[in-house]
């Protein structure tokens, strides 16, 4: 079965072809600058052979267009009809309390998710577009919606919950939800594939470290805590993202520098986190080059700051679940770090942690553990590939709709 993965933002869609029967990735790219200036498509086939393709890619619809048509195209393509195309798996951002898994996209699942576009404004819109599109463009092939906040709906009450009047959560669905849910569940069920451990019986925490961050408490196949909260901003310190911050600063800026909740919002999601603190970039490959090849203070202070904050949350969901199996690393940073991956793991050998610096050291992108043997507590590395849960989701609907 051939599976179309699309991720829908704002202004981009990205896109993977994936053929499941050997989970070859046919064809991946991306559509950028959608409705701005400058739009193109970057494509990449199975066989290495690019293409790249300029032109007025005003709406998502336009955009999907242009994949199909690089899809099929003689020179760069992958298939040779659409109807080779047999399921398409959405990635949606939120998905409320309506939904706890993936779902066959009907008109009713639409409208719901349309009720979920006030607690995801920016998101969920695109991602919309990219559904309306495909039932447009291929009206016969199943899709499927694949929800980054539906791993976490087994979060219980007391995990979720704020603790500011209940109300809040009646009239406004306030609430933590947690999101990465496609790429915590990912890595953590192939951490037990890998280790050749039974799923459900497992106390996992799995770090997902890259632009955005988030960490995850997974009790027997459960989530049942997750560090984002009613958005993508609570937790972790993140590329430009504060994190967890208190909400007593948080007004005291606002008064202080006489700005209001738009520019507040800008101000912790884009101008915060590993930037806000080292003045020096977002990116975590040039914070380490100018803490440790240049001696930069604030460099060295965001990365400590980072670290700490991953450690803390550790330690907070050990806690939680009563123990811990295993501890999972996957993003850009969790996949590629080993400075970010010693630091954070430094100290634990009470917890019957112990690591394996040969094996840490050096290693980028592999899955591998990277504890001794004899550690209690199995670390490891896990690259993330959300495309692919969503295309495992989506040929696991489809094909339970077959029979
Ligand atoms: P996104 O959340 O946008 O998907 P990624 O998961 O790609 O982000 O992670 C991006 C982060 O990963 C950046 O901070 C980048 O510096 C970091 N990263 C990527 N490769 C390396 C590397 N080799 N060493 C350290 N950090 C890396």
């Amino acid at each position: 079965m051939k599976i179309l993965v699309l991720n829908c933002g704002s202004s981009s869609i990205k896109y993977k072809l994936i053929n499941m029967a050997n989970k070859e990735v046919m064809a991946t790219g991306v559509v950028e600058k959608i409705g701005l200036k400058g739009s193109f498509l970057k494509h990449k086939r199975s066989d290495g052979t690019k293409a790249q393709l300029e032109g007025e890619i005003l709406e998502h619809q336009v955009g999907i267009e242009y994949i199909l048509g690089v899809l099929l195209s003689e020179k760069y393509g992958s298939i040779k009809d659409l109807e080779e195309i047999d399921a398409v798996g959405h990635r949606v951002v939120h998905g409320g309390e309506a939904f706890n898994s993936s779902v066959f996209i009907t008109d009713e699942v639409i409208a719901k998710m349309e009720e979920c576009i006030d607690l995801a404004p920016l998101h969920n819109p695109p991602n919309l577009k990219g559904i309306y599109a495909m039932q447009e463009l291929l009206p016969n092939v199943p899709q499927v919606g694949v929800f980054d906040t539906a791993f976490h709906q087994t979060m219980p009450d007391y995990s979720y919950m704020y603790a500011i009047p209940y109300s809040l959560y009646e009239k406004y669905s306030i609430r933590r939800y947690g999101f990465h849910g496609t790429s915590h569940r990912y890595v953590s069920k192939r951490a037990c594939d890998i280790l050749g451990v039974d799923y459900t019986t497992q106390k996992i925490i799995t770090c997902h470290m890259g632009n955005g961050a988030s960490i995850t408490a997974i009790k027997n196949g459960k989530s049942m805590d997750t560090s984002m909260g009613f958005t993508p901003l609570e937790g972790l310190i993140m590329g430009t993202r504060s994190g967890d911050l208190d909400i007593g600063a948080v007004n005291y800026i606002m008064d202080r520098e006489n700005i209001g909740t738009r520019s507040a919002n800008t101000l912790f999601n884009k101008h915060s986190g590993l930037l806000g603190i080292s003045g020096v970039s977002s990116d975590s490959r040039e914070i380490e080059d100018a803490a440790y090849k240049n001696n930069n203070k604030r460099a060295l202070l965001a990365i400590e700051m980072f670290n700490y904050r991953v450690k803390k949350y550790i330690g907070s969901y050990i806690a939680a679940m009563g123990g811990i199996d295993i501890l999972v690393f996957t993003g850009g940073i969790g996949e590629n770090s080993d400075q970010h991956r010693e630091d954070i793991l430094k100290d634990m050998e009470y917890l019957g942690l112990t690591i394996d610096k040969a094996k840490n050291d050096g290693m980028r992108g592999k899955e591998m553990v990277i504890s001794k043997p004899e550690s209690k507590v199995k670390v490891m590395v896990v690259p993330t590939d959300e495309e692919l849960m969503i295309a495992q989701d989506t040929l696991n609907i489809v094909s339970s709709m077959k029979k």
